[in-house]
């Protein structure tokens, strides 16, 4: 396996930084607590859709596409990182957003990502929640195609086989770090959506053997589904990389029991969550994704699922960015706290 042999745009800040968590793992008692910043890629803020992007924007070049579509919810990070991306390829970009939320709060409509993604002179388009946005998208790329544009379409959260290919390097890049400085990884956990980040990874650390087991933190799906989407996805990255059969059923591992209300609805712990990192850590989380990873993490710990004396890898995904559409959700919990 050799991912040079696929069209790549560097353009991330990489490797990205993997550091202690000393306080955090203090306070918490369990075991040691690392973190990989994959907030830190660099690219508008940072976050994890910048590695699928190098893989997938090498494909829009090489087809000398003018145009990248892509889709996601209000305040998706994908679409901010596909924006900032495009722009420095001078490509335009055109984003459907879903109203996945229902949220009439200015902030989360306007601020945050979606501020970003019209600083990054990408257009964007609402539409309600529930449809298939991948179609939706399709089905406009072909009207525009039909006018001579060149479209590359990008499926939400650029998670396709070329896009995974960013996460099987991942897993290389944060190996090889822990090998360098005789670090012991236990255990690796990262918030999973659309599921190309942990499909990824488990392809990297399966096809090198590495010995690490995965457990991906859901922030939509229930678990049987999102495991199915995953392996689905890790089939077809191993098949692209010819490793095929490198990944057994067995070896995905979602747990989605800090889901809660539903997507982008974060519950008590999320923000507990976010709030211990940020204290403890100086790390800003996010409200979506890595603070309902986080909240899974620091459960289980607290639960005794990860003992003192294992390390563990919390993948930072990225998505603070968010912050600035959730103001709302930290008032009535800054007020309890104020009253405490
Ligand atoms: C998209 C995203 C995820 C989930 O990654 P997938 O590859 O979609 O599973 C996690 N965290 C953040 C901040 C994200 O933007």
């Amino acid at each position: 396996m050799h991912l040079a042999r696929f069209p790549r745009i560097f353009l991330a800040h990489l490797p990205t930084p993997l550091e202690r968590l000393d306080r955090l793992s203090r306070e918490l008692g369990g075991p040691e607590i690392w973190i990989k910043r994959d907030d830190c890629t660099g690219l508008s803020t940072g976050g994890n859709k910048t590695r699928k992007l190098e893989f997938l924007m090498a494909e829009a070049a090489a087809m000398n596409a003018d145009m990248v579509m892509t889709q996601g919810a209000t305040q998706s990070n994908h679409a901010r990182q596909t924006a900032a991306f495009a722009a420095k390829l001078g490509m335009k970009c055109h984003i459907l957003l879903e109203d996945r939320t229902g949220s009439k709060d200015p902030n989360y409509n306007n601020n945050g990502n979606v501020l970003l993604d019209h600083l990054h002179g990408a257009t964007t388009e609402k539409r309600p929640g529930g449809l298939d946005m991948n179609a939706e998208m399709e089905a406009l790329a072909d009207t525009l195609r039909a006018d001579g544009r060149k479209v590359y379409t990008i499926p939400g959260g650029g998670s396709n086989a070329t896009g995974a290919l960013g996460y099987v390097n991942c897993a290389f890049e944060l190996v090889s770090q822990a090998n360098d400085r005789g670090l012991v990884i236990d255990h690796l956990v990262t918030a999973t959506g659309s599921a190309g980040t942990q499909a990824g990874l488990i392809v990297g650390l399966k096809a090198i053997n590495a010995g690490i087991p995965l457990l991906g933190f859901g922030v939509r799906a229930p678990k049987a589904k999102q495991e199915e989407n995953v392996f689905n996805l890790a089939l077809k990255t191993a098949e692209k990389l010819g490793c095929p059969g490198v990944v057994q059923r067995a070896d995905v591992v979602a747990d989605c029991d800090y889901v809660g209300a539903g997507y982008g609805i974060p519950r008590a712990d999320t923000l507990e969550a976010i709030r211990m990192f940020a204290e403890l850590e100086g790390v800003l989380l996010d409200p979506v994704y890595s603070g309902k990873g986080a909240a899974g993490l620091i459960d289980h710990i607290r639960k005794g699922r990860f003992r003192k004396g294992e390390r563990v890898v919390f993948l930072h995904t990225g998505g603070a960015a968010a912050l600035f559409g959730y103001d709302a959700a930290f008032a009535g919990d800054r007020a309890q706290r104020s009253a405490a």
